[in-house]
């Protein structure tokens, strides 16, 4: 049973039949401006096990460091999946997954490119959007 995922308008959508191991929080510089975030979440896909369903032909793509070249959707700007030079694989962005494919991640990479305001651990909590 292939897990699905996709942009967030929905225009590009995709199944993975497999997400191989280990499932990376990647802090590098350009993921960090990539995802908009402290850090994006990466996962080889081995390159018989990716399909587009939908919104290939729609996807913009930037080569954000040499022979790494990053897909986003041009409408929503999620960054959906990347491939790199020599690797044979998909780079997955894995929080574009809409079906949880049971990996788990495994480690942090990349935290030499940390931000001095990413520290994550021990802030509140909360299970939806902030009460303040
Ligand atoms: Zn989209
Ligand atoms: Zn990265």
């Amino acid at each position: 049973m292939p897990f699905k995922g996709s942009c967030l308008c929905g225009a590009v959508a995709y199944e993975v039949d497999a997400v191989e191991d280990p499932v990376m929080h990647c802090h590098c510089a350009t993921c960090r401006k990539a995802h908009a975030a402290a850090h994006g979440t990466v996962a080889l896909v081995k390159p018989g096990n990716f399909r587009w369903l939908r919104g290939e032909d729609r996807l913009t793509a930037y080569e954000s460091s040499p022979g790494k070249v990053r897909r986003f959707c041009p409408v929503c700007g999620s960054h959906v999946v990347a491939s790199k030079e020599g690797v044979d694989a998909v780079l997955l962005r894995v929080a574009t997954l809409d079906d949880d494919p049971g990996n788990r991640p495994a480690m942090h990479i990349w935290t030499a490119h940390d931000v001095p305001w990413l520290a994550e651990e021990g802030l509140e909590r909360h299970r939806e959007f902030s009460p303040k």
